[in-house]
């Protein structure tokens, strides 16, 4: 969805209560005081009312708003600006383009929506073929940490260790992705897709992705992790660290390429892993400079839910629009991130 498209169909509080109201009834509204499933809408009090037990029920009950003071076309405003430009946002940026005049309900909202972002993706599992790596992103330097002499390399305090896994595919399969969306643009995608296809030995494509923040680098650590994100009919692919020594047990196969060759193993093997490692890694350090350890993962959460929903944008679809699946999250998932008093002074560039 475009700037203009959303003004037009959002142009007042109400018509986005009334959108959201929809989404909730179709959802299904369920009454936190008797657990009953069928209401009313009261007009005029932004509530539904349980049909059973006559509690009222506020819009933004059992939602993301919840406890928000924030209208819900802020609301809308920031899902709209998420959704709609490719880069991650800043929160300094959405309080500039809404005129916001404080800064903490709007650091909160992007926080709250970055975290329901991450509980979406946590319902999906990758499949096929994964590649694993573990990455290292800058950070700002930890309270604790301060006057201490700086390591340098693997175990700085200045840097968070970042699980990262890809799932990659034949080029064949998103292929056919890109042409059941049948626009002009995504035709001309797979087409580009084709070409770099013939061009490239490894012939594949990079699809879902998921990263998260650990605090070691242990076998135990990721196991935990992959299992839980990773299908068991799964072929993983990793540069044969230590910290993978359980995954043949646990999957299909283990592959794994000892990088003797660096520039070999990163362009063939475990090609898609680095460059996802760098975009993202690049796209969080020039749009939010150095971040806090705590709200890493959050920034990593936004990524990956963009990242693997990048096909949208291209279609004019209603079922592919990213604003209404960012909505749909928001009506279903709460989120308990709490303001924290903390110097943002030097935090989130514009
Ligand atoms: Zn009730």
């Amino acid at each position: 969805m475009i700037l203009s498209q959303f003004e037009g169909r959002f142009p007042t509080e109400e018509s986005c209560v009334s959108y959201f109201r929809d989404i909730r009834l179709r959802q299904g509204v369920i009454c936190p005081k008797c657990g009953g499933n069928t209401c009313k809408w009261l007009h005029g009090r932004k509530a539904f009312q349980c049909t059973g037990c006559g509690y009222s029920i506020p819009l933004t009950k059992g939602t993301v708003m919840e406890h928000s003071k924030l209208s819900l076309r802020t609301w809308f405003y920031a899902m709209h600006l998420m959704t709609s430009i490719k880069q991650v946002l800043s929160a300094k940026e959405v309080q500039y383009q809404l005129r916001i005049d404080q800064y903490p309900p709007v650091w909160l909202m992007m926080m709250k929506l970055r975290s329901i972002m991450g509980k979406r993706e946590s319902i999906y599992q990758l499949s096929d073929e994964v590649e694993l790596d573990e990455a290292f992103f800058p950070i700002r330097t930890p309270e604790d940490a301060r006057g201490q002499k700086i390591k340098r390399g693997v175990g700085s305090q200045q840097q968070a260790k970042v699980l990262v896994i890809v799932e990659s595919k034949p080029v064949d399969s998103i292929l056919c992705e890109y042409l059941s969306m049948t626009t002009v643009q995504s035709i001309e995608k797979a087409g580009k897709l084709t070409a770099s296809s013939k061009r490239q030995t490894i012939g594949k494509v990079v699809h879902y992705i998921k990263m998260f923040v650990i605090d070691n680098l242990s076998s135990e650590t990721l196991n935990k992790i992959v299992r839980k994100h990773v299908e068991k009919d799964t072929v993983i692919i990793t540069d044969g660290s230590s910290s993978h020594v359980k995954f043949k047990e646990y999957f299909k196969r283990h592959e794994q390429y000892v990088e003797y060759n660096v520039d070999d193993v990163v362009k063939t093997n475990l090609p898609w892993v680095h460059v996802v490692i760098g975009r993202c890694r690049n796209g969080i350090a020039a749009i939010h400079g150095e971040v806090d350890k705590q709200f890493l993962q959050l920034y990593l959460n936004e990524f990956c839910w963009k990242f693997n929903r990048r096909f949208f944008r291209d279609s004019n679809e209603p079922k592919y629009d990213l604003f209404d699946r960012l909505v749909k999250i928001a009506a279903c998932y709460t989120s308990d991130i709490k303001w924290r008093d903390y110097d943002f002074t030097d935090d989130e560039i514009i």
